[in-house]
């Protein structure tokens, strides 16, 4: 539907019953701000910042009148803010979080960063990604991986239920007992079904955690062994991240690290699980000790739009077994390109507990997720070195079950099939035409309507 031309002069005659949001459209004072995502600034149509479930409401009938596509944006933090024209619906000041004993109730535009805040007032935390300002939608959708993925699973995997709004208007509370297969859709199957004004969680106890940084030798191959051993049986508490960035890439400190967070306050046990790493010649410790949740996760500036981040040759996979040979063609990969990132994170343990049928997330047997591209920089990669460096990644994909569709900045609809199992996509594709069969939500790794 994204071509078809609207009139947004009559915005505001279709929206007569807008409640408390705000429609921007081009030429608003706002405009610029309204359409700013956080890797760049995006055309839509129109944008409705809505701040109830009945701005939701409304706007979901203007844009099934108008026939537009509709981009629902949590924390902004995906890029399809950057597909032309629809309709987005700002859920940023829906970002209300109520506390009631382990149940944690969000708004549907809240972000990560302002949920661990409040959470440290109660003692308490839920898994998250590792960056403040990525929006609790996005992410929890997805699945979402994060320093307490080995600890106590995916985001998705602690959402209990969700009041979503749907196409056709209806206001749900979606629970496993009420509407099990769009519960499960909406753990792992993106945003794909309806708006999600209210995700419910159940939280669990962090009296704090303990964060430790270790430097890597310049061949980190067997530092990265030593690793992948130490994490075969190590405690659910530890999650470590390997990260190697060059210094334009905002994301991480530049050169190689190891990160690892213990879900918890006790040092000692965290220094017993870390000891296998520190024995790795080479390997030194530069952090070490007690800190809040909210102060562990990472904050990275937002894309200047004059000056917008560069294109990414590579991919992400979810990997059963991290073999040598693996570790090797990854380091290989980063080495050979100057301008590139990799990351290695751990999976595992409550990641691992979740039966693979009970939620549409994939290959819940991957016990590491890697990640690994180069940016495609003007007059650095050419035609020829960006095939070679897509097959240098494509021979990698392959040693994986899977990709993992929040990390991947590509909105190509083929994605999906590399994302989900055959059965997967096609049990979303029934639910997906359950609850949107005209695919008016289609701005996310989008599934067709069976
Ligand atoms: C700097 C950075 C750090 C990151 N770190 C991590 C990390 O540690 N772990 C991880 O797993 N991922 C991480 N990600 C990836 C992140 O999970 C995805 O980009 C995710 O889509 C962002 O969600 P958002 O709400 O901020 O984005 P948005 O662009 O607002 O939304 C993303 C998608 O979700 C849909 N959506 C959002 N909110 C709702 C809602 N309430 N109801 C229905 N649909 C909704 C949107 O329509 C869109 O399709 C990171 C991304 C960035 C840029």
């Amino acid at each position: 539907m994204s071509g078809v031309p609207v009139t947004v002069t009559r915005v505001t005659d279709l929206l007569s019953d807008f409640a408390t949001g705000k429609v921007v459209r081009p030429g608003d004072a706002e405009w610029d701000a309204a359409r700013r995502f956080h890797s760049g600034i995006g055309v839509p149509t129109v944008v409705i910042r809505a701040a109830s479930v009945d701005d939701v409401r409304a706007a979901l009938r203007y844009a099934v009148a108008e026939r537009l596509d509709v981009m629902i944006r949590g924390g902004g933090h995906s890029d399809w803010g950057a597909v032309p024209g629809g309709l987005t619906i700002d859920l940023s000041a829906m970002n209300g979080i109520t506390v009631d004993g382990t149940l944690v109730r969000i708004g549907g535009g809240a972000v990560w960063g302002d949920v661990a805040r409040e959470l440290a007032t109660h003692d308490l935390g839920i898994s998250s990604g590792d960056t403040a300002s990525v929006g609790v939608g996005g992410l929890t959708l997805g699945g979402g991986i994060g320093w307490m993925v080995r600890a106590w699973g995916l985001a998705a995997d602690q959402l209990v239920g969700a009041q979503v709004v749907t196409v056709r208007g209806e206001v749900l509370e979606v629970t496993d007992a009420s509407h099990p297969d769009l519960l499960w859709a909406l753990r792992g199957g993106g945003g794909n079904f309806a708006v999600v004004t209210r995700f419910d969680f159940r939280a669990h106890a962090l009296p704090g955690v303990v964060a430790a940084t270790f430097g890597v030798p310049d061949d980190p191959r067997p530092a990265l062994r030593a690793l992948r051993d130490m994490m075969g049986d190590a405690p659910r508490e530890l999650t470590v991240t390997f990260m190697d960035v060059p210094p334009m890439d905002p994301s991480a400190p530049p050169g190689a690290a190891i990160e690892a967070i213990w879900a918890g306050a006790d040092e000692a046990a965290a220094r017993v699980a870390l000891a296998p790493l520190l024995a790795v010649a080479g390997v030194t410790e530069v952090e070490f000790g007690v800190r809040s949740y909210p102060d562990v996760l990472l904050e990275m500036p937002a894309a200047d739009p004059e000056a917008p981040m560069p294109g990414f040759i590579g991919g992400n996979t979810l990997v059963p077994d991290l073999s040598d040979a693996a570790i090797d063609a990854l380091v290989r990969f980063r080495q050979a390109n100057e301008m590139s990132v990799m990351f290695l994170r751990s999976l595992g343990g409550a990641y691992a507990d979740v039966p693979q049928e009970q939620t549409a997330f994939p290959a819940r047997h991957a016990t590491w997720f890697a990640m690994a591209g180069a940016f495609d920089i003007p007059g650095l990669v050419d035609d020829a070195r960006r095939a070679a460096i897509t097959a240098d990644w494509e021979a990698i994909e392959v040693l994986g079950a899977g990709v993992y569709g929040n990390f991947t900045t590509s909105t190509d609809p083929s994605w999906v099939s590399r994302m989900y199992a055959p059965d997967t996509l096609a049990r979303l594709a029934v639910i997906k035409r359950a609850w949107d069969p005209a695919n008016v939500f289609c701005r996310n790794h989008n599934v067709a309507p069976a």
